[in-house]
C-alpha cells in the first residue's frame, strides 16, 4: 500500500556558537552554527512504537547564522513537490524526486544547480532518503550499499558529465566493487571508518588550548588533526610549530585556509608552511577557481584539497579533469543530496582520487559518514588515504549521534540518515522565538 507525505515542516534553528569562537577561521570569525531543517511527515505506520505517528523524513542545510531564514524559505518553496504525494521508497522514486527538484524550470533560474535553491533541494532529497531508508529498516549507507549497480546508476543525473563519466563507465566501477561488498561491510562494522579531528585548530583558540586539544586528539586515537590558517603568516608559523611539537612527526596535520588567498598568496604562504609537513592545504582560494587550484597545486609542495563549497558535480568534474585536487571533499548538505554526491563519488573513483568529506557544523558528521561508508563498501572499495572530518560539537542535539571510537566513526545501525534532531533542541533553538535566543535579546530588541 502506498503511503503519502502528509505534511512538510520547516524550522530555522540556530546555535550561539560564536560566543565560544568554536568554528572560527580566517573567513568566518564568528559563526552561529545553524540548520534550515525540514521534516516530511507521512501516514506510513512507524513500526517502532504505537503512538500512531507515521515514519518521518528529516533533512537540513547547514549555514552559519544570518541568512538561515533565506535557506528556510527556499526549502519551503519545494513543498508542492512533496506534500500530498506518495512517500519515496525506491531508487526509482528517489531518482525521480531529485530530478524534479533540480529541473523545475522556474526555480532553476535561481541557480542553475548552485547556491541557496540547490542546497534547499539537497535538504529535501536527503529527507526523502532518510524516509526511504527508515521504511527499508536500514541505515542510509547500508540501504545504498544493497542497491544493484543498475539502481545506483539510475539515481545519477549524468547531464554535463558524460564527457568524463558515462553511465556505462559508472556501471563498470560499481560492478567491479560488487563482489567485495559483503566482506567490506563486515569489516566496516567491526573496525569503523577512519576519522580526523578539527577540534584543536579553530583560529580563535589560544595557543595553550590548541596544544592541549592537539595532545588530547592523539591520546583519543586520531592520526590526523587540522588547523585553520590564513589569518596572519607569523601566527600560522607559530601555531603550526606548536602543533607539530605537540603531536610529533607521525601525526598528519592538515591546514585549512577557508578560501582566504589569491593564487600567488597561497603559493607564497604554503612555501613558508611546507617545512612543517602539512598533509593538505584545504580551500586555498575561491571554490569556483578550478585553474587557480591547479596553479596552487603545481606551485608548491603541499597537496590540495577542496569541495565543501563546491556547488555541484560539474565543478568537481572540472577540478578532477584539471588535475587541481589531491583530495575531494564532499559535503552532504551543499550539493543536491545523496544523488548528486553519488555522481561525485563515482567521478572521484574514476580518477582514483580519495574522498575525504567535510563535516562538523551541525549534523554534517551525522550525514556524511553514511556516504563515505557506502563509498568504501560499494564504490571505491578502499579507505586508504581517506578520512572523514570530525568535530566534537552539537552532537548531543541528535537522536542518533555519531559515535567515535579510537579515532574512527562507528558504522550507524539505526534506520535512516542519522538526521533527526531532538524535539527539545529544535524548540529551544528556533530563531528568533526559541528561549535560547529570547534570553539573548538586548533591551532595545525586546522593545
Ligand atoms: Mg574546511
Amino acid at each position: 500500500m502506498s503511503q503519502t507525505v502528509t505534511d512538510f515542516e520547516v524550522h530555522d534553528i540556530r546555535f550561539p556558537t560564536s560566543e565560544q569562537l568554536d568554528g572560527s577561521d580566517a573567513m568566518n570569525p564568528d559563526p552561529d552554527y545553524s540548520a534550515a531543517y525540514v521534516v516530511l511527515r507521512t501516514d506510513a505506520p512507524d513500526g517502532s512504537d504505537d503512538d500512531g505517528a507515521g515514519i518521518e523524513g528529516h533533512g537540513f542545510c547547514f549555514t552559519i547564522g544570518r541568512g538561515n531564514e533565506v535557506m528556510a524559505a527556499a526549502i519551503d518553496a519545494l513543498r508542492p513537490y512533496v506534500v500530498g504525494r506518495p512517500a519515496p521508497r525506491t531508487a526509482a522514486d528517489l531518482g525521480a524526486l531529485y530530478r524534479e527538484l533540480t529541473h523545475d524550470s522556474q526555480l532553476r533560474w535561481l541557480g542553475p544547480e548552485k547556491g541557496v535553491m540547490h542546497m534547499a533541494a539537497g535538504a529535501v532529497v536527503n529527507a526523502a532518503w532518510d524516509l526511504a531508508a527508515k521504511h527499508a529498516g536500514r541505515p542510509v549507507w547500508q540501504f545504498l550499499a544493497e542497491m544493484t549497480p543498475e539502481e545506483l546508476v539510475s539515481l545519477v543525473d549524468f547531464r554535463y558529465i558524460t564527457d568524463v563519466l558515462t553511465p556505462d563507465e559508472a556501471l563498470e566501477i560499481l560492478r567491479t566493487a560488487e563482489p567485495g561488498r559483503a566482506e567490506r561491510a563486515e569489516r566496516l562494522r567491526a573496525e569503523g571508518y577512519p576519522a580526523y579531528t578539527t577540534s584543536p585548530g579553530w583560529l580563535g583558540y589560544a595557543d595553550d588550548k590548541l596544544v592541549r586539544l592537539a595532545k588530547e586528539a592523539v591520546a583519543d586515537g586520531f592520526t590526523q588533526i587540522k588547523l585553520k590558517v590564513g589569518g596572519d603568516l607569523g601566527d600560522d608559523v607559530r601555531r603550526l610549530s606548536l602543533a607539530r611539537e605537540a603531536v610529533g612527526p607521525d601525526i598528519r596535520i592538515a591546514v585549512d585556509a577557508n578560501q582566504r588567498w589569491d593564487v600567488a598568496d597561497a603559493v607564497e604562504w604554503l612555501t613558508v608552511l611546507a617545512p612543517f609537513d602539512p598533509h593538505w592545504i584545504e580551500e586555498p582560494t575561491s571554490p569556483d577557481d578550478i585553474l587557480g587550484h591547479a596553479a596552487v597545486r603545481a606551485g608548491q609542495p603541499v597537496k590540495v584539497a577542496t569541495g565543501e563549497h563546491v556547488a555541484n558535480r560539474v565543478v568537481f568534474k572540472q577540478l578532477l579533469q584539471a588535475g587541481a585536487v589531491d583530495f575531494v571533499q564532499i559535503d552532504a548538505a551543499r550539493v543536491a543530496g545523496v544523488n548528486e554526491n553519488l555522481a561525485i563519488l563515482l567521478l572521484a573513483a574514476k580518477f582514483g582520487v580519495p574522498v575525504c568529506p567535510h563535516a562538523g557544523g551541525v549534523g554534517l558528521c551525522e550525514l556524511v559518514q553514511h556516504l563515505s561508508m557506502f563509498d568504501y563498501v560499494a564504490v571505491s572499495g578502499s579507505w586508504e588515504n581517506r578520512v572523514i572530518e570530525y568535530v566534537d560539537h552539537l552532537h548531543e542535539h541528535f537522536a542518533d549521534p555519531t559515535v567515535i571510537e579510537g579515532g574512527r566513526y562507528v558504522a550507524p545501525s539505526s534506520p535512516g540518515f542519522s538526521a533527526r534532531m531532538l524535539p527539545d533542541s529544535i524548540a529551544a533553538h528556533r530563531y528568533p522565538e526559541g528561549p535560547v535566543w529570547q534570553a539573548r535579546r538586548t533591551p532595545e530588541e525586546a522593545n
